[in-house]
């Protein structure tokens, strides 16, 4: 089916070739920034990122790509992705239109500043340097939120910015059904002692050039296609798409608890088969791209948690461990799965298992919203912190870097981000309860013909779309409801205190 066929969006998808050629050198020099640039090429990189993206905004705003925009909205007879289309480039256009320039300009100088500062005080365990760079930054992003404009309450603003739809109160909401949810479950996991138990291979050293191979062999087994996608490596794991044919993912290597690196290239697959699944005809058009992150960051947890972190996932890998890495050899099938899906509360969100992960959110959700909010100061957060900390998981920093310095996130500017990971881990659960009832248990399917199977499922049922549908309306269309908290609660249920197949 030729998926534009009014003439007038045909025009704008021939316009829009030159945006999102810049857009695709955008996201080449950022992956290459990552990955191969030489340390001091940062200095021309960032000048000629910063002229890429005036000259995307310049490119988007041109008066004439504008009102070729608004006379296609008014038209009633746009096909689904021709409305996707329009829907996508307005919000776009509207965004730019709103921000102006001069508090875009302060916001980027600001945080480039701010990280650098962070970097330091984070290593050096000072909070006071950081101080006025954060406050400033909620100022800008107060100040964002203003010219944004919201109905309820100016997080809005900023939580619309990561997850078109999303508001204050669906996020409330989600947190009040999970927090005491996965309170309880991490009680009962703990009291239990199976899978809080540490395991030896926690600490053991591996071979990277080993490890390589494993994640190589892993990557095969999910038949990742290597004549579209690429894997290298760098310092946080991160998905990057420049096309619907050329998707690229790095991993990274820590050196021992192989488990981090073998599910870091798990997590990012997951993300690169949502873009790679696109249907193709939608390639180089605006809606060629992931819903939101929220429903990205689902793809990757499915993948990671739902399918990777499982028993049968556990055995079906265990051969080429045992053959690459050598390490594992001592341990069945069972002792591997128990070390893949240990729960221990711990200070780190990056290092949480999927228990106790949604309670770190729920931390920042909670401090973000007093923070922008104007309920709390700057001053007052890194014992905010430690309290919240304390009632959520049991554990309180003993210092900054464990605590308010953690993340990279607020020095880069990003209020209203965090929550999309829980998004992520909530949508995971929802493809987990949906597979089940419509082609069977995601456990009873895992091996080499039923991962064919199941990113076919994924493909026709929710990737192929794109972005052509708004989040909400695509979980609508797909599960017949949105976001679930409860879906989450019933497969960690299921997996951590029943052990029974989700
Ligand atoms: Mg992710």
């Amino acid at each position: 089916m030729e998926k534009f066929r009014n003439d007038i969006m045909k025009t704008i998808i021939e316009k829009y070739r030159r945006i999102w050629a810049v857009t695709h050198c955008i996201s080449l020099m950022g992956w290459d920034s990552e990955t191969y640039m030489p340390r001091e090429g940062i200095r021309e990189r960032s000048v000629a990122n910063a002229e890429m993206s005036t000259l995307y905004q310049e490119l988007l705003l041109k008066e004439e790509f504008v009102s070729l925009v608004e006379r296609a909205s008014g038209k009633d007879d746009l096909n689904p992705y021709e409305a996707g289309t329009i829907r996508v480039l307005k919000r776009e256009i509207t965004k730019m239109k709103k921000l102006p320039p001069e508090l875009v300009y302060e916001l980027e100088k600001t945080t480039s500043e701010a990280f650098q500062v962070w970097r330091v005080s984070r290593e050096e365990n000072k909070f006071d340097p950081f101080v006025p760079y954060l406050k400033k930054i909620i100022e800008l992003n107060r100040e964002m939120a203003n010219k944004l404009g919201y109905d309820d309450n100016p997080y809005d603003a900023l939580l619309d910015l990561s997850e078109e739809g999303l508001r204050t109160r669906d996020i409330k909401s989600i947190f009040d059904n999970l927090s005491p949810a996965l309170k309880g479950i991490l009680g009962r996991v703990d009291s239990e002692g199976y899978f809080s138990k540490r395991h030896e291979l926690d600490g053991i050293k591996y071979d990277e050039s080993a490890m390589k191979r494993v994640n190589d062999r892993v990557l095969e087994l999910l038949h990742y296609p290597r004549n579209r996608a690429r894997i290298d490596v760098s310092p946080h794991p991160f998905t990057v798409g420049f096309g619907l044919n050329d998707v690229r993912i790095t991993t990274r290597y820590e050196g021992y608890d192989f488990k981090r690196s073998l599910f870091s290239t798990i997590h990012e697959f997951g993300h690169a088969t949502y873009e790679l699944q696109i249907d193709n005809e939608l390639d180089m058009t605006p809606i060629g791209t992931g819903a939101s992150l929220g429903i990205h960051e689902g793809q990757s947890r499915f993948w990671e948690n739902v399918v990777g972190r499982s028993p049968p996932f556990a055995g079906l890998i265990k051969p080429l461990l045992d053959s690459e890495l050598k390490i594992t050899a001592n341990y069945g099938a069972e002792e591997l799965y128990r070390y893949f899906a240990s729960v221990r509360p711990s200070l780190i969100r990056t290092e949480a298992d999927e228990v106790t992960y949604n309670l770190h959110i729920a931390l920042r959700f909670n401090l973000e919203l007093k923070l922008i909010n104007g309920e709390l100061s700057v001053e007052e957060l890194p014992q905010a912190w430690a309290e919240t900390s304390e009632s959520l998981l049991g554990v309180k920093p003993r210092n900054y870097a464990d605590g308010v310095l953690q993340d990279v996130h607020w020095s880069h500017g990003s209020f209203g981000y965090f929550p999309t990971y829980t998004l992520g881990n909530v949508v995971a659960s929802m493809i987990a309860r949906k597979i089940a009832n419509d082609i069977g248990k995601v456990q009873d399917l895992i091996s080499e013909n039923g991962i064919v199977e199941i990113k076919n499922y994924l493909k026709s049922n929710l990737h192929s779309f794109g972005a052509t549908y708004a989040p909400k309306d695509l979980l609508q269309r797909v599960f017949g409801y949105t976001y679930n908290p409860s879906d989450l609660v019933h497969y960690l249920e299921k997996k951590y205190i029943e052990k029974s197949a989700y």
